[in-house]
């Protein structure tokens, strides 16, 4: 680092140590970087999928076989149990698996069909790399986000340039060394750290993309920087999700699955469950057993706590907002209140009648707090749920399978879960993204492989058609039109 390059401090959010220092890079260290990835993207993409594979695999096989230090340096800058670091870090052990195993078979060349008038072309689809994606990720799980774009990106044939969360440099260095490890031949993948200031010059570098992953807030800005270039954006943001409880659930099953849904990662999880919806016959019973569940719980700092501090300050204040905003307005607290909400950890909170317009219920808490509300039927739990201006995901509890299903359909969301929580995350063939204030674009599955390609048309004419059947030239036939005409008329028009 040259000596007066300007640095920052990551601290552990447990104790406020200083655990890494690191550059803040502005413009001139991020279009460098950029430049590099892209001459190493033209070696990337050429080597193709059979030769990009071995690279990935090898780069999984790092990430299996060092998993234990990462989820130590997760659980250090995060705060985070060291299980729950290592839970996201075989889930994305898997995403990588899946993109490089899959990448050739979604997006290799492959012939389509045509039309009448188009039956003497030969037309096929390619999906090509764009060139080099800026990756600019959140702290909340550095590395599972980050690598729901980096993996489908690099399968998809790109170098990438990743912006890892002022709050978690030290994870986003350690994954990029270890793909520099796997693919020493060229820097296909490029770390710059910093502030905001740095994902913003990344948004002007005339990457080919970006992939955002972060607030709602920070997400305009990016639309807004990446507007200047016409960059393309996906934008995974925030959410407000909902769990809808059923008078037939398994109750017992929803309140675990609520329990460590809200308060896992101290809730600061973009689709953690922040309100649930419960039909009034079992809400009662199912408050209880997640109260209980609650006060079982042992936040702290340890590496086996139920869940560790917060790791943004800035957050807590939030939080403390929002549990005193709910009261106020007639909310009550089951487990804690705003006395719960500490300078860097927040025991758990359990809230029940809260109003539907308090802030608790309208927007993302992004803390351990639930709102718990009754609600007539499963119906009215799928309307609420749809009432907010966030759409990522949602959970449905029941027994009845087909109601599941029709409330499922009904939820204006980009994925739903039945009788778990989240697993749709887990699956790398689904893809992950939400609709409306959370964002849009889409990671995982063939979507998300595609999310970083260039479709590419080609239609090459196999044998010229008969003059008579050819409208596309000046010299057509004077009856052509109108033999085209009835032909159509023949072959559509008869349904
Ligand atoms: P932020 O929006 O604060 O930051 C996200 C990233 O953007 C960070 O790397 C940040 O850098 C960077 N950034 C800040 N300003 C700019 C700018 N002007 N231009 C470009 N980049 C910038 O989000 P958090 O890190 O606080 O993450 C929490 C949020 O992420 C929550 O809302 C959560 O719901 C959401 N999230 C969404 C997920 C999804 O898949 N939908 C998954 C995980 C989280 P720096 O930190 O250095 O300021």
């Amino acid at each position: 680092m040259p000596e007066t390059q300007q640095t920052f401090d990551s601290r552990s959010p447990a104790d406020g140590r200083v655990v890494g220092t690191f550059p803040l890079m502005e413009a001139d260290a991020v279009n460098e970087a950029v430049d590099r990835a892209r001459i190493a993207s033209s070696w990337w993409g050429d080597l193709g999928f059979d030769g990009r594979r071995p690279y990935l695999m090898r780069f999984k096989s790092i990430l299996a076989r060092r998993s234990s230090e990462l989820a130590e340096l997760v659980h250090q800058e995060n705060g985070k149990p060291t299980d729950d670091a290592l839970l996201e870090i075989l889930l994305s052990i898997e995403h990588l698996h899946w993109a490089a195993k899959h990448a050739e078979r979604v997006l290799k060349r492959r012939k389509v069909g045509t039309g009448l008038l188009t039956m003497n072309q030969d037309a096929r689809l390619a999906y090509q790399p764009l060139g080099v994606i800026g990756v600019i990720g959140p702290w909340n799980y550095p590395v599972f986000t980050p690598m729901g774009s980096i993996a489908y990106a690099l399968a998809a044939g790109n170098a990438i340039v990743y912006k890892p969360s002022e709050y978690t440099p030290m994870v986003g260095e350690w994954l990029i060394k270890a793909i520099q490890e796997a693919i020493p031949d060229q820097p296909v993948a490029q770390l710059v750290t910093g502030a905001g200031v740095t994902g913003a010059a990344l948004c002007n570098s005339g990457v080919d993309k970006i992939a955002f992953t972060g607030s709602g807030a920070t997400g305009r800005k990016v639309l807004k920087e990446c507007a200047e270039t016409l960059t393309p954006v996906t934008l995974e943001l925030g959410g407000k999700d909902a769990v809808l409880v059923d008078a037939s659930a398994d109750l017992e099953k929803a309140a675990d699955a609520v329990t460590f849904g809200a308060y896992h990662n101290a809730g600061q999880t973009c689709a953690g469950v922040e309100r649930v919806y419960v039909h009034e016959a079992v809400y009662h019973e199912f408050l209880d057993r997640v109260a209980a569940k609650t006060r079982d719980l042992t936040p702290g700092t340890n590496r086996t706590s139920s869940y560790g501090p917060m790791t943004m300050p800035t957050q807590i204040d939030v939080v403390r907002r929002h549990v005193l905003d709910a009261m106020a307005r007639g909310g009550e607290a089951v487990v804690g209140g705003a006395e719960s909400v500490g300078d860097r950890m927040i025991s758990p909170v359990l809230l029940t009648n809260v109003p539907e317009d308090s802030s608790a219920i309208t927007e993302e808490t992004f803390g351990p707090t639930i709102v718990v509300n009754p609600v007539r039927d499963l119906d009215e739990a799928v309307d609420r749920s749809n009432a907010s201006s966030y759409g990522l995901s949602a959970a449905i509890f029941s027994k009845d399978r087909k109601a599941m299903e029709r409330a499922a359909s009904r939820l204006r969301v980009g994925a739903v879960t039945m009788n778990t929580w989240v697993m749709n995350a887990g699956v790398p063939a689904l893809p992950w993204g939400g609709s409306g204030d959370s964002g849009f674009g889409r990671i995982h599955g063939e979507d998300g492989l595609r999310e970083f390609t260039r479709p590419k048309a080609t239609a090459r004419e196999k044998y010229a058609l008969p003059v008579a059947l050819t409208l596309t030239n000046f010299q057509r036939h004077p009856k052509a039109a109108d033999l085209v005409r009835k032909t159509f008329a023949f072959v559509h028009g008869r349904s």
